[in-house]
């Protein structure tokens, strides 16, 4: 407690500018809220911050849609039945045995390891997980297009739009990744048109153009809800920024609400709050206290001699004495007045009071800075009057101040440059 933690400079930085002030990444946050990110990327490290950030929702949201997707995936038996009914038997292979195990393994490693999902793959893990996870719908339905002697076969590659429906909409790729996932399920329907016998010229444009309308309207979506994610990122970040901001200022205010600026101790008001907490403490403890009340010796004439500046710099040096000097943790000092300090002892006997008051004054004759107008001595000095008490109920601390006051008065008196002390309603001087 013996002295402000903190060293406070005027500075108005915090205050300068839009919000976020100097804030680099602020200043890069403001401008991509203004300017916006066309291209679904942030630059440099904001990107991987953002998807590290998102990676526990995004892995919540895989989770959920998956196990919804895989439910519709299988649901599709009903439409082998009644559409490719003699390849049915292969659905099932394809569906029940082979796609449904492989996704119910991932979807588990996904659910149980966590940890190593979030912290040690890649945040593009996922998107590949999902993509691959498509990709093998649309072959494993481009296979049984293949296979089956249906009339309805090409009805059914409209189906194609189902799996595109997944990787954009509910599994919600990332804009790129669901770009090429979009492609690729193009690219398998097409394949599937030129590789697997003739397709009737009057379907072939309408599905074709079924499908990729449905690719590009949903790519849309898909941009349109990635771009609103990331604004929303943004948009939190820049709110926990000022609230930062706004914290650090309300934390300087205060501080510097308690500190006086020329010595760096706490001031006056601060002082008095703490003794009032000291001294309550104190009460029901009733413990011992000591209260210090250091004066500068013919400062005025020091003042006078050798200049204002001069006398601000002589009393920012013995605020260092004194800080140095009052070592214990809950000794606290503060500027009383103009070239007026006190100290609080709290748990100290007069006894000992009266030997770090004098070490103070040592201390500071010890500096020797010259005071050729100070009648006591050649350098400057300080005198001390120091007020001890054992704290109790019908006690104020203002008698406390009011003798130590007292005993500082009866120290100039008797010479200065010297230590005199008085109990609280009984005077003795020392020397
Ligand atoms: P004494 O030994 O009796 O204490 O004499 P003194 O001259 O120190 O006491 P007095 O109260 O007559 O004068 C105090 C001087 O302290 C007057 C004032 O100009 C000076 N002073 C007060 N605050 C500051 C300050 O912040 N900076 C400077 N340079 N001087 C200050
Ligand atoms: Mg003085
Ligand atoms: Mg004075």
């Amino acid at each position: 407690m013996a002295t402000p933690s903190t060293t406070f400079h005027s500075d108005s930085s915090s205050a300068r500018g839009a919000v976020g002030g100097d804030d680099p990444l602020m200043g890069r946050i403001n401008q991509l809220l203004e300017k916006g990110f066309p291209l679904m990327r942030f630059p440099g490290a904001l990107e991987q911050q953002f998807l590290l950030d998102l990676a526990e929702p995004r892995r919540r949201h895989f989770l959920i849609s998956s196990l919804i997707s895989l439910l519709i995936y299988n649901g599709f038996l009903i439409v082998d039945y009644l559409m490719t009914r003699d390849t049915f038997w292969l659905a099932v292979q394809l569906r029940i045995f082979f796609f449904t195990p492989l996704s119910v393994f991932f979807i588990y490693l996904i659910w149980r390891k966590r940890g190593i999902f979030i912290h040690s793959l890649p945040p593009a893990s996922l998107e590949v997980i999902v993509v691959s996870s498509g990709l093998i719908a649309a072959a494993s339905l481009a296979f049984i297009l293949s296979e089956t002697h249906s009339v309805f076969k090409f009805y059914y590659h409209v189906g194609f739009v189902v799996v595109i429906l997944y990787g954009n909409i509910v599994q919600r790729l990332r804009f790129w990744y669901a770009t090429v996932f979009s492609a690729s399920v193009l690219g398998i329907h097409i394949a599937g048109i030129l590789l697997l016998g003739p397709f009737p010229e009057r379907l072939l444009w309408p599905i074709l153009s079924i499908i990729t309308s449905a690719a590009v309207f949903s790519l849309t979506a898909n941009y349109v809800m990635e771009r609103d994610e990331r604004k929303r990122y943004l948009l939190t970040m820049r709110e926990r920024g000022v609230v930062r901001e706004l914290t650090r200022t309300h934390e300087r205010l205060r501080e510097l609400s308690r500190v006086d600026s020329l010595t760096g101790l706490y001031n006056r008001r601060h002082f008095q709050e703490v003794l009032e907490r000291v001294w309550e403490r104190a009460q029901f403890d009733g413990g011992y206290l000591s209260i210090l009340m250091v004066d500068v010796d013919h400062f005025k004439k020091f003042n006078d001699r050798y200049g204002h500046p001069a006398g601000d710099e002589c009393l920012a040096q013995i605020a260092k004495v004194l800080q140095q000097t009052l070592r214990r943790p809950d000794d606290m000092v503060a500027r009383y007045g103009g070239e007026e300090f006190i100290a609080l002892l709290p748990q100290t006997e007069a006894s000992y009071a009266v030997v770090v008051a004098d070490r103070i004054r040592a201390a500071v004759e010890a500096l020797h800075m010259r005071h050729e107008s100070s009648t006591s001595s050649h350098f400057v000095t300080v005198s001390v009057g120091v007020a001890s008490c054992r704290v109790d109920f019908l006690l104020k601390s203002s008698a406390l101040i009011a003798a130590a006051d007292q005993a500082l008065y009866q120290a100039k008196h008797e010479g200065r440059n010297r230590v005199c002390t008085q109990d609280v309603g009984q005077a003795a001087s020392a020397g």
